[in-house]
């Protein structure tokens, strides 16, 4: 074939890039206006209120030692341990707070009223497509409520945590490990994926920029393409592999917007040896080797960051999603070769993703009872349980609640699922996936939760 070659990258083009995600905003945890009590629990401790000192910090001093020359900051519990619930929620967002970008009734006031009484909780979304900081800071605007990244997960933010396993599998160092990422507006899934450490990411229209033959009826979107492209890191050269353009991993991060453009990569990758695009793996066909050979000659593995094939948008029928394209990917993969599609999903209901939100979730806690508390031996001496307990406030039975009632916990932590009536789930209908309990909305289902485990306060009767 003839082979299509482009310019080198320009370094500095790549280095003008936002690659990090900013600091949060707002600060993740929140001291309360007063402390929120258990029912059958005594009165609550007069530690740090009876005996406050002026001042919440204070500094001693000894002569003994070079080290007890600093300044030590002795720490004042800011409320007693046996205030801190050991419980905690995790939201979902289109259906349980926002619907069509408006908040749901109740939304606010239950953020803010477990904000204000230190219970922590995450927004997990199977949504993405953006960089964290931006939806957190538009969430934050239309809830009314102060968000941080710390406890919100996107569908493809465990992606963090494959940046280094992909270039330890592949042999290589991450500066020289290259990844395909498809999906979503423009490049802002680029933009994303080199925010969690990716350094080498190719978009479908840098190779269609670059390569225009290799999908003939893309010319209708090339003046979109070319606003969006970047040039490629090395040449489409299959008669040079060594030096030609070879991808690592194929991520899906968002819902493709040029399904054919992005089927056609994906399957030319697939079909390679190593991952050099334009390259055909001898082994392909190959009945003596599993899966007939396919995808068994080093090609880059592919990921999926949600399973959903339908959602919920402005049309009055839900819309083909991410799920979708796997579907048609995974058909166009069996009828080209006999052979079925390997690849990884995550997002709900898949277990991983539930793992690392709990992950995410106890780290937020810690830094909440770090500030309340004290850090380190402090904190443990201060005492305050481990996270006994997750409400998965949903409102998908296939995706939220299938995913609670099957998660293990590597903690041990019970994770229990309530469904609300704001989002996908018709009221009246059985839910293929049983909750635990259906509310009608958010508040709702904060309200059942606390009342659960025991604990009461004026829920829904929350000063703004
Ligand atoms: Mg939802």
């Amino acid at each position: 074939m003839r082979p299509c070659l482009s310019r080198p990258r320009d370094i500095l083009f790549r280095n003008d890039i936002v690659r990090a995600i900013s600091t949060s905003v707002y600060p993740a945890c929140h001291i309360p206006a007063r402390a929120y009590h258990k029912q059958s629990s005594s009165p609550p401790s007069l530690r740090g209120t009876q005996h406050q000192r002026p001042e919440t910090f204070q500094t001693r001093r000894s002569f003994i030692s070079r080290r007890s020359l600093n300044t030590e900051l002795v720490f004042e519990p800011k409320i007693p341990a046996s205030d801190i619930p050991t419980f905690a929620f995790a939201f979902d967002i289109d259906g349980v707070l926002l619907r069509s970008a408006r908040p749901l009734p109740g939304a606010t006031e239950a953020l803010l009223h477990l904000q204000k009484n230190n219970i922590p909780f995450i927004l997990l979304t199977n949504g993405g497509g953006k960089l964290e900081s931006e939806r957190v800071q538009q969430l934050s605007e239309k809830l009314g409520v102060p968000l941080s990244e710390d406890n919100f997960v996107q569908s493809h933010t465990p992606f963090k945590l494959v940046v280094e396993d992909l270039s330890k599998r592949r042999g290589k160092s991450v500066e020289d490990t290259t990844v395909l990422v498809t999906g979503g507006d423009g490049d802002k899934c680029r933009q994303v994926a080199e925010s969690y450490g990716f350094k080498n990411v190719v978009i479908p229209g840098d190779i269609l920029t670059a390569c225009p033959s290799i999908w003939p009826f893309s010319k209708i979107f090339s003046d979109s393409y070319k606003a969006a492209a970047r040039p490629l890191p090395r040449p489409i050269d299959p008669t040079n592999p060594k030096n030609s353009l070879q991808i690592d991993g194929i991520f899906v991060f968002n819902d493709p917007r040029d399904w054919a453009l992005d089927t056609q990569i994906i399957m030319d990758l697939l079909m390679s040896k190593d991952g050099v695009l334009g390259t055909v793996s001898e082994k392909n066909g190959d009945e003596t080797l599993p899966n007939f050979g396919y995808q068994q000659d080093m090609q880059p593995k592919l990921y999926f960051s949600n399973p959903d094939l339908l959602w919920a948008a402005a049309y009055h029928m839900p819309r083909l999603g991410q799920g979708g394209f796997q579907a048609a990917l995974a058909g166009v993969f069996n009828q080209v070769t006999r052979a079925k599609l390997k690849r990884t999903v995550i997002g709900k209901p898949h277990s991983a993703t539930y793992k690392y939100a709990e992950a995410v979730l106890i780290n937020y806690r810690k830094k909440m009872l770090d500030e309340l508390l004290g850090k380190g031996s402090r904190r443990k001496k201060n005492g305050a349980g481990k996270l006994s307990r997750v409400f998965m406030v949903g409102d998908n039975p296939a995706s939220d609640i299938q995913g609670a009632n099957e998660f293990n916990s590597p903690t041990e932590a019970t994770w229990t699922s309530i469904l609300v009536k704001t989002g996908v789930y018709e009221e009246g209908t059985e839910p293929e996936f049983k909750p635990k309990v259906i509310v009608d909305n958010v508040l709702d289902a904060v309200k059942w939760a606390i009342e659960q485990e025991g604990w009461t306060d004026n829920v829904g009767k929350v000063e703004r």
